[in-house]
């Protein structure tokens, strides 16, 4: 059994929006998952981290990613892509669709050839931990004529994700509901793109009308990726249904700003979702998660313990995963870190506050650390945590 103990934290976030700080001085880590929350007296470990009281605060949920082929993006002509994210903070990443595979052709996309797809994707890109990432590749670009065995196909392969983006939904209604149905029963979540076409000019526009009677599992990038729907079209979605709504960096900054000012002022907040939506025509955007945290608080005026909640509980929970939240029993995804140099804010919730990017300087994964020290992507933090000597310790 391998043990890690991180000690002297300073703020501590959940990651679950009903209690998104708690006040934790260290963190026992036992076989990859969370042991303990302030570790009884004479505790010992493996591997033993100084926070030097920084804060710790779970790894990031990406819940909108393009990925073609591992590390590489064809997207922006960018390989590493992946390990790039890590140093920004992203621990998993659920894949939208592998439509930058390179060659596809939007217009001949049979149900063989998507759902072929999608097991390729699962079975390479989905397969490794890129760079320590929990990538969640293989989801299926939704088209007619699918029929149960496709979906079947999907199960088999691991798919917790399909997508609605090139499927013509107010033509096929009923086809559409029938395949949300057998998705579900098989464990599958549906992702529908809305808002204007995206930069494949081959999605659908999407908005309330068609949303109010799909219901899907999450609407993604409600508020523009990049084009958004309308602000009424917003509202509604807000007002009159009760599914995930998603933000993404490649969104429209001010349709996001009335999207969550809506949800908070409804007390709707369990309902919003993060991802960043690249590597694509947004670009490539290592610290894009830390970015989208830093819009809700310094913008939008969520308190940054919320915001830190909707970037990694709240997402993995709307995709059915078990990452996110920092509590006993779950997995040691973490990161530690605090203000950067020169930063005005004072602790991480004022930094961010203050919209100020964190200093990385752990980055743990199932509680091994995979970034060490200090983050190749945001600024050396104002305090480094670091190793203290500990017997048996391969990193001391
Ligand atoms: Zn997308």
């Amino acid at each position: 059994m391998s043990t890690t103990l991180i000690t002297n934290i300073g703020e501590f976030f959940t990651g679950d929006l009903a209690a998104p700080e708690a006040s934790v001085s260290s963190l026992l880590i036992e076989d990859g998952k969370i042991a303990a929350l302030d570790r009884p007296a004479g505790t010992t470990a493996d591997l033993i981290v100084d926070a030097e009281g920084a804060a710790i605060l779970p790894g990031l949920v990406d819940g909108h990613i393009h990925p073609a082929f591992g590390e590489w993006t064809p997207t922006q002509d960018t390989i590493g892509w992946i390990g790039n994210y890590l140093h920004g903070g992203s621990t998993t990443m659920v894949s939208a669709g592998e439509l930058h595979t390179p060659g596809l052709d939007y217009a001949n996309l049979p149900p063989n050839l998507v759902t072929s797809l999608a097991e390729v994707a699962g079975a390479t890109t989905g397969r490794v931990r890129w760079s320590g990432v929990k990538v969640h590749a293989g989801t299926p670009l939704l088209v007619p004529g699918m029929t149960d065995s496709h979906f079947d196909r999907l199960a088999d392969a691991g798919t917790i994700l399909a997508k609605f983006i090139f499927f013509p939904l107010e033509d096929n209604k009923g086809e559409a509901l029938r395949y949300s149905a057998a998705l579900r029963e098989r464990g599958i979540r549906t992702k529908v793109h809305t808002g204007g076409v995206s930069r494949s000019g081959s999605s659908r526009i999407c908005g309330y009308d068609t949303l109010s009677w799909l219901k899907p599992d999450i609407a993604a990038h409600v508020s523009g990726g990049p084009i958004p729907m309308s602000d009424g079209d917003m509202d509604e979605l807000v007002d009159r249904t009760d599914f995930t709504l998603e933000v993404c960096s490649s969104g429209n900054y001010r349709s996001t700003l009335l999207l969550v000012h809506r949800l908070m002022e409804t007390g709707q907040l369990h309902r919003l979702t993060l991802g960043t939506d690249t590597p694509g025509g947004t670009g490539v955007i290592p610290r894009g998660m830390l970015r989208n945290i830093l819009f809700l608080a310094a913008i939008c005026e969520m308190p940054p313990a919320e915001a830190i909640a909707v970037a990694s509980g709240n997402t993995a929970k709307a995709h059915g995963l078990d990452v996110g939240v920092l509590e006993v029993g779950a997995p040691a995804d973490l990161i530690i870190a605090g203000p950067v140099q020169g930063s005005a804010g004072t602790t991480l919730t004022d930094a961010i506050a203050h919209g100020d990017l964190p200093g990385i300087s752990f980055v743990f994964i199932d509680g091994k650390p995979v970034v060490k020290t200090r983050s190749g992507q945001t600024p050396p933090p104002a305090v480094t945590a670091h190793y203290l000597d500990a017997p048996g310790c391969p990193f001391c």
